[in-house]
């Protein structure tokens, strides 16, 4: 299973990141900006795979696309 944002969409509002910290946590772009970033590349862990799937479920702006 593997998980990606919209990096358009995404409004950094940091609701995964608290959700599941394992995965998402927010960074500073160059412009000091936060922005999301996604652990090992997407690959959500097995055991995660609930959680990832409840943060993707609540995020507001429909922003992080899985794919099974
Ligand atoms: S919950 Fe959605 S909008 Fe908020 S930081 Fe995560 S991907 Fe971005």
């Amino acid at each position: 299973m593997k998980v990606t944002v919209d990096a358009a969409a995404c409004e950094a509002n940091a609701i995964c990141a608290s959700l599941v910290p394992q995965v998402f946590s927010m960074h500073e772009d160059a412009d000091g900006g936060d922005v999301l970033a996604i652990a090992g590349d997407g690959e959500v862990p097995a055991g995660l795979a609930g959680a990832v799937r409840d943060a993707v479920d609540r995020c507001p702006k429909m922003a992080l696309v899985l794919r099974e």
